[in-house]
């Protein structure tokens, strides 16, 4: 993490920018260990109880969530986690999002069920500082970044899940200024929950006289209970939670479905201007697509540590190459389930920097002081969060399969906790909106809008890495700058035939959405693979550091690129030459 934060995102530029001078190396570090303890003593023991448990919804339409959760969740809010980066004025910390993305990841390797409610939080609270009023931003965000109270997001409806054009939920003016919503949200995540005493919900709605479609949505915060003059709590809102949903995973994780104004209407608050919420929406979705991509790097750190103490404890079969005498050793010895552990490594090193990349210009394009450098910085992180949201979320699907692969038999066990990772990781390809939705806005308003102008950068830069990594007489980092120039031409030959399909024949384009954003993925990887094997490099060759790490780190660059970049090719013949026959069934023949 430190070398990823330090040599590949730069935090010493980042802890330079205006607003961040407390990220200093120092507390940087402390932070780093404090949360690391958090993950390790409180967290990630109530992983698989939790996973067992699971949340119950009570008679009452209350939730209990399993044994230990409230308790920790109470220690988290105290010890200030919730408010990382969050705007002092509020009561935050003000810290840099590269500084909070590690952190996020250790809750997610931990229990990434407890951390959906303080990731919802995050996004409610961004919608509020974007859009809020002056009153709606003082009675609630000190609460919400202090963890006091929580938040959550309602978009979803039973008819309208990716496509929130479909939103039915009214809001009805009242006289005094506020609103009274009813209509029913599916899937809400710690919906209800007894965490804390009140739970803000930033809900999408219509009023009656609003145009149809995206342009009629509005944002509303609705609370639990309805907060009077001095802060206190006063009525129950009309919400209550009718049902929790039965999941494949993050059992700990409460998923409600919300009735709203089943007696008279839901007082909710408009959030800045009517028929404007889904812009709003959108903007604050940015951060929470971008940690929904850190949970798949989170799961898949995990799932790789867990598979690599199996395989060093699980003994079985005498290793090819082996003399029978040798006598039965270790799987790890085995050239297979190296094969397994190097690619679940080299993917989440490549994940983790794409990712930690990414948060440092998300920094960048809020925090540097020139109008230009910040929007260059916005349009890079523009581009990035659909691919660190769609491909980390994929690949962690493959990690996960990997790590139960690597347990054999005793994976498909749930007492090994490899399972539990397959489970959890299987959500985050769905919400926050699902890879194909991801996929389209990478081709749509990320590639084609500008032109390819973006990407065309990108490709420019990762040529850059290619002619510095190929730049020496070592063997390794020569074949590194190869692979990385073939996988920049895969990226350069699909971007130009997008570019003439994009209009010309849409569905086509569209058929080869995902494989295209799956190249970026694994483009982007490579890169920033290429460049951690040369900075280790420079480091070796200087007497600098841990030898032993950065020795390993050019090992995990090398096989990421012998054996996971060439990915790139067949992703690019799959966007260039496949959408004909993706399309050529009638729906019928299906
Ligand atoms: C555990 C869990 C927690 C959730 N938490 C929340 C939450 O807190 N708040 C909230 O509002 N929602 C939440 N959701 C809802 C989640 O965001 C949606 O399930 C998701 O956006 C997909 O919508 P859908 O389920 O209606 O699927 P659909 O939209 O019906 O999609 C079905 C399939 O069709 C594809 N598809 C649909 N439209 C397109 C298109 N235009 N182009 C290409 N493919 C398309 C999808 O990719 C998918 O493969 C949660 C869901 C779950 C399961």
């Amino acid at each position: 993490m430190t070398f990823v934060m330090n040599e590949l995102a730069g935090l010493s530029q980042v802890s330079r920018l205006p607003g961040f001078e407390d990220a200093t190396p120092d507390t940087v570090a402390a932070i780093l260990e404090e949360a690391s303890k958090f993950a390790t003593d409180v967290l990630d023991p109530l992983n698989q109880s939790g996973d067992r448990e699971g949340a119950v919804r009570l008679p009452d339409g209350s939730v209990r969530t399993p044994a230990g959760f409230k308790d920790a969740y109470l220690q988290f809010t105290a010890n200030g986690w919730n408010g990382l980066t969050k705007n002092p004025q509020y009561g935050g910390q003000g810290l840099p999002q590269l500084v909070s993305t590690p952190v996020e990841e250790m809750w997610h390797s931990s229990n990434m069920a407890f951390d959906l409610c303080p990731l919802l939080t995050q996004g409610a609270i961004e919608a509020i500082e974007l859009a809020g009023s002056d009153v709606l931003k003082k009675t609630f965000l000190p609460k919400m970044v202090s963890g006091e109270w929580t938040g959550t997001m309602n978009l979803t409806e039973p008819q309208a899940g990716s496509d929130l054009a479909a939103v039915r939920t009214r809001a009805v003016p009242q006289p005094d200024g506020t609103y009274r919503l009813h209509g029913q949200k599916i899937f809400i995540t710690y919906g209800e929950h007894d965490y804390t005493d009140n739970i803000v919900h930033l809900v999408l709605a219509r009023l009656p006289d609003a145009p149809p479609g995206v342009k009629g949505i509005s944002l509303f915060v609705v609370p639990k209970f309805v907060v009077r003059d001095d802060g206190s709590l006063g009525d129950r809102n009309d919400v209550k939670c009718v049902s929790i949903e039965h999941k494949l995973g993050i059992h700990a994780s409460p998923t409600a479905v919300l009735a709203y104004g089943d007696h008279g209407g839901a007082i909710g608050y408009v959030v800045g201007e009517i028929n404007h919420g889904l812009e709003y929406m959108f903007v604050m979705m940015n951060l929470a697509r971008f940690s929904v991509g850190m949970e798949g790097v989170g799961i898949s750190e995990r799932a790789y540590q867990r598979a690599v103490a199996f395989a060093r404890e699980r003994v079985q079969g005498v290793p090819v190459g082996r003399a029978p005498t040798d006598g039965t050793t270790a799987i790890i010895e085995h050239p297979d389930v190296r094969r397994m552990l190097m690619t679940m490594r080299s993917l989440t090193e490549a994940m983790r920097a794409v990712a930690y990349v990414t948060a440092a210009a998300l920094d960048n394009a809020k925090h540097q002081p020139e109008a230009e450098a910040r929007a260059q910085h916005q349009s890079f992180a523009e581009f990035m969060v659909p691919i660190v949201k769609g491909w980390c979320t994929e690949t962690a699907q493959r990690v996960a399969n990997l790590g139960v692969q690597v347990h054999g038999g005793m994976g498909f066990i749930e007492e090994t906790g490899a399972a539990q990772h397959v489970r959890d990781a299987r959500i985050i390809t769905i919400y926050e909106g699902t890879t194909a939705i991801q996929a389209n806005d990478l081709i749509g308003r990320k590639t084609a809008r500008d032109g390819g102008a973006v990407a065309k950068q990108l490709i420019a830069a990762i040529e850059a890495t290619a002619d510095d990594v190929s730049a020496t007489t070592d063997a390794d980092l020569i074949a590194i700058g190869s692979a990385l120039r073939t996988g920049a031409a895969s990226l350069t030959k699909s971007l130009h035939w997008l570019l003439e399909s994009y209009s010309a024949s849409a569905r086509e384009a569209f058929a080869g959405s995902v494989p295209y954003l799956q190249m970026w993925g694994t483009v982007c990887g490579g890169w920033q693979m290429g460049r951690a094997a040369l900075f280790a490099s420079r480091k070796l060759a200087a007497n600098e550091g841990d030898a032993n790490f950065l020795r390993a780190k050019l090992v995990t660059a090398r096989y990421y690129t012998d054996a996971l970049l060439p990915e790139a090719q067949a992703l690019a013949a799959k966007v260039t030459g496949a959408g004909r026959s993706v399309l050529a069934l009638s729906a019928a023949q299906f």
